[in-house]
């Protein structure tokens, strides 16, 4: 393959730091072994208790992975609906819910949470998963058989009796009978009793429970590492405690070939012979289609500011040299096309005050959000793969699919303040606190005491996100 000579070299470690496994089939999955070329070294490295732990846990997956033996043996018990506490093997079941971003988030934290506490993480394939990331367990497969009993998966509601919420309310937690599964509903309309599952004393219970099945929509690692009982674990694995999603997101998340194919070309034909990369990622909650002009005066405002794009000099006639002037290639991710193009007309009219030679891409505008269309999600995954690729990143307040990409690229992103009242903000936008997802709707909850607390300002660690004041991050 031709990549960029900026970023090609021999030496590149293409198994990031013993984060991935060597053996698997190149072909089968040509990103996992190739995203090294792509992107620039990451200065963290993943401690060797990380690469360890992992190991471990890929020794376990396979041991107890569909169809092995000690999966067909907790079989019987969820027919039977009661656990005898024989099983060998316990089980994390995540079902696939909510737009890309947010999945890639849940997973990456319950992935965490299986770590944390010895189980094997299976995926709902939903509509799309097995199209759109490689298989990361080697000589194994995290993907949940057909057969499985519980069925269909996504049934689980808040509404489920056998909701953990709901048992706490309906006092089955003290029944004798353990059960053998449980749901966990952690999605953001989640109630008090549901909120538990934070708590320590709620895990010694669960920790019985052979299968867990999850549905949730939020990142919900920061509360994790408010759990007394994973403090030290947590530590060991991750001594810089903000690279978690970008260690577990870069282990986890392999493109698969056809997306790999998106994400590779678009990179190849546009971005590569560039000297930078800009990442702008638009995400506009606002009713109504774009593009707004309150919104582009933000991004332009920020870019500006910020010198992350040179000012335009509206007198000069400059015209660039061939072949010596420096570029910067623009990436736009938006469901709209109107802010590209306003930005590319900008540039081409108008000569840049400092001669750098500004380009601007799109790679697609699909209008609305149409999570259960199959190439949508595809060309979304790419998108988020290829903003992660840039030196510098613009993203959008309250986005999962922007934090995706800041966490996978390593970077702190500008955040683009949520614009009020269709005015520009000022100031447009803010240095993001660490590289790290935010969760969305934490529990404030004081286990202990039994009364509500600012889970935002136990420990140094986990604080408010900047886009948004109740939300918690890991920095
Ligand atoms: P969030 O809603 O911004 O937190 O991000 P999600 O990824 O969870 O959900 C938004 C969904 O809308 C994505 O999964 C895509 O399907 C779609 N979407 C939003 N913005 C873009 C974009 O810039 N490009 C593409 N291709 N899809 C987008």
């Amino acid at each position: 393959e031709q990549v960029s000579s900026a970023s090609s070299d021999a030496a590149k470690d293409t198994l990031l730091g013993g984060l991935l496994p060597v053996g698997f089939d190149d072909k089968s999955c040509l990103s996992r072994y190739r995203s090294a070329l792509y992107r620039k070294t990451s200065p963290h490295l993943p401690s060797p208790n990380l690469v360890k732990r992992l190991r471990k846990y890929e020794a376990l997956h396979k041991r107890c992975g569909p169809n092995t033996e000690l999966y067909n043996r907790t079989m019987q018990q969820i027919k039977s609906g009661h656990a005898d506490g024989t099983t060998e093997c316990s089980y994390i079941l995540w079902i696939s819910y909510s737009g890309l971003g947010n999945r890639i988030l849940t997973l990456a934290s319950a992935f965490l949470y299986a770590l944390l506490t010895d189980r094997v993480l299976l995926v709902d394939r939903g509509s799309d998963m097995g199209d759109l990331f490689c298989e990361p367990f080697l000589e194994t497969s995290w993907l949940l058989p057909s057969d499985f009993p519980l069925n269909p998966i996504n049934a689980f509601s808040e509404k489920s009796p056998e909701s953990y919420g709901n048992m706490v309310k309906n006092a089955l937690i003290r029944d004798k009978l353990l059960p053998s599964h449980v749901y966990l509903h952690l999605a953001h309309d989640y109630g008090d009793s549901d909120k538990l599952f934070f708590c320590e004393d709620d895990q010694l219970f669960l920790e019985k429970v052979p299968w867990l099945v999850l549905r949730s929509d939020n990142y919900f690692v920061p509360s994790l590492f408010l759990i007394p009982k994973y403090e030290e674990e947590l530590h060991q694995l991750f001594p810089q405690r903000d690279t978690a999603f970008h260690h577990l997101g870069r282990y986890l998340f392999q493109p698969t070939n056809s997306v790999w194919g998106l994400i590779a070309r678009y990179h190849q034909a546009y971005l590569a012979r560039a000297d930078k990369i800009l990442g702008i990622q638009i995400r506009v909650f606002d009713t109504g289609t774009g593009p707004f002009e309150h919104v582009l005066d933000q991004i332009l405002s920020c870019s500006l500011r910020e010198n992350l794009l040179p000012e335009i000099s509206k007198n000069g006639a400059y015209v660039p040299r061939a072949g010596t002037t420096r570029s910067k290639a623009v990436l736009v991710t938006s469901l709209s096309s109107g802010y590209s193009e306003e930005i590319r007309n900008m540039y081409w009219e108008h000569p840049t005050a400092n001669g750098e030679t500004i380009s601007v891409y799109q790679p697609s505008h699909e209008g609305y959000q149409q999570t259960e269309k199959q190439t949508h999600n595809m060309k979304a995954w790419a998108e988020m793969y290829l903003l992660s690729l840039s030196d510098a990143l613009v993203t959008s307040s309250w986005s999962t699919f922007g934090y995706v990409a800041q966490g996978l690229g390593g970077l702190r992103s500008w955040i683009l303040v949520k614009p009020e009242n269709r005015t520009a903000p000022d100031p447009p936008c803010g240095r993001a606190l660490s590289m790290e997802p935010c969760f969305h709707a934490p529990p404030f909850y004081d286990c202990k005491a039994k009364k509500g607390t600012d889970t935002g300002a136990l420990v140094p660690h986990v604080v408010h996100c900047e886009d948004m004041s109740w939300g918690l991050k890991l920095v």
